[in-house]
């Protein structure tokens, strides 16, 4: 008796693209991803594993779940609110649609009553400038690097005022994250960095010394990601601001983290209205990290200087593009963002919904801080709970569907929920239950 060899069974290629379902898939996923998905079925099938007569459901079933980005959405258990690894701040539902909104044809450089070309994110500007009234302009670039590269070029570089000095105190020249240090972003500008004073201490007299006709622009560069305790000294933007009247030069101030108005919560995180008010000319942030919105970078402040910036040519290298530009305004004009939520959630409804989730498990919770992240306030305890589960369930969760991104520490891993949506509550418990089955 011959035995006939399974793999013969396995359905040809032409069958399979040939299913209505495959057809029907063909109008999200181009070709070349469509055969990819097929080949590997029949690969696998080859290979035994998977037999002949599932190639067409391995198929059908991997090509529905195809999105398109391979891209997870993942459920932030970490408690960790501004998380770079998890692309930082999730957008706001207002957000969400102004960028689908805005992924076809819009106006974002035309006016629609005059046909007249338009500048381009107006809308934009006017809802950084209504919600920051101590800014006389504002110009939204693509991310806070951008913003201070910008900056510091053109206030300290290029015709007439080529290599010039940006002066800043040797305690806020930080490495913002992956090894990007700013003072090398600032040095690829062609500017001169002129440091003064010490790590921990820095005076009025150390800037005042350092100015001269060579100077570009003075810099207070927040240092978000650390905090230097114990003998320290440095100099606020009041008095900076009066040091660059006497000499005439720009004076310049990287916020980071884009508050735009003060927050209690976080009294040591600058805000744009008030370094604006303390006599800054200019501030740069980002508006992914507190502000709660898509990355853009902001700048923000007097309008001659950031008339300056926005006509540098670089300014065209560097510019937001118009999904951006769309969340960033629906941002602004919205309501409180998830991550100004997440931020001020209410200790009492996370201890109870850590309870929820625990007892549902057999688990029990721990009194647990988030953090801010993101490079913002350091230090900064946000006071909650956590469920905790065996160290070994965090593989698992983060492997899962939903994804779940735990805390892991101390030997267990641990779940936050401050930064997961109520909303999702449901979802998480039914990944916890198949992450520790
Ligand atoms: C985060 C940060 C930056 C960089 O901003 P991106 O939006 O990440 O480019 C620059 N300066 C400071 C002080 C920061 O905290």
């Amino acid at each position: 008796m011959s035995q006939v060899d399974p793999r013969r069974a396995i359905p040809r290629t032409d069958a399979l693209l040939e299913l209505p379902a495959v057809r029907q898939a063909a109008t999200r996923l181009g070709d070349r991803t469509i055969r990819a998905v097929v080949h590997d079925a029949q690969d696998r099938a080859r290979r035994g594993e998977l037999a002949p007569d599932a190639v067409e459901s391995s198929v059908l079933e991997r090509l529905s779940s195809h999105s398109g980005s391979t891209l997870r959405p993942v459920l932030n258990a970490t408690g960790v609110v501004i998380h770079t690894n998890l692309g930082r701040a999730p957008l706001s539902a207002a957000a969400v649609e102004a960028l689908v909104a805005a992924a076809g044809y819009v106006d974002v450089e035309l006016d629609l009553e005059t046909g007249a070309r338009s500048k381009r994110g107006v809308a934009a500007r006017a809802a950084l400038l209504a919600a920051c009234p101590a800014a006389e302009d504002a110009l939204v670039v693509n991310n806070g690097a951008a913003a201070l590269v910008l900056a510091t070029t053109a206030l300290a570089t290029g015709p007439g005022v080529a290599g010039k000095e940006v002066v800043v105190s040797r305690g806020e020249l930080i490495e913002i994250g992956a090894g990007f240090r700013l003072p090398d972003l600032i040095a690829s500008t062609g500017a001169v960095l002129r440091e003064v004073g010490t790590t921990n201490r820095t005076h009025l007299h150390d800037y005042a010394e350092a100015l001269g006709p060579q100077t570009g622009c003075i810099l207070k560069v927040h240092p978000s990601n650390f905090a230097v305790q114990g003998f320290t000294a440095a100099v606020g933007l009041r008095e900076l601001r009066a040091l660059a009247d006497e000499h005439g030069v720009a004076l310049l101030a990287d916020l980071g983290s884009g508050l735009l108005a003060a927050d209690t919560l976080l009294p040591d995180e600058p805000d744009a209205a008030s370094a604006l008010a303390a006599g800054a000319d200019v501030v740069t942030a980002s508006g992914d990290k507190l502000l709660g919105g898509p990355q853009a970078g902001l700048v923000l402040g007097r309008r001659e200087i950031v008339a300056r910036l926005a006509r540098h040519p670089l300014a065209r290298a560097v510019r937001a593009d118009k999904l951006a530009l769309a969340a960033l305004e629906a941002t602004v004009v919205g309501g409180l963002p998830p991550v100004t939520l997440a931020l001020h959630a209410d200790t009492e409804s996370l201890r109870c919904r850590a309870e929820l989730l625990a007892t549902a498990v057999g688990a029990e919770t721990v009194p647990h801080d988030g953090r801010v992240g993101g490079g913002g306030a350091p230090g900064v305890p946000l006071p909650g709970w956590a469920v905790r589960l065996p160290e070994t369930a965090a593989a698992r969760l983060r492997a899962g569907d939903p994804a779940v991104l735990p805390r892991v520490h101390d030997g267990a891993c641990l779940l936050d929920l401050r930064c997961v949506p109520e909303a999702d509550d449901a979802r998480l418990l039914a990944a916890v239950r198949a992450a520790l089955e």
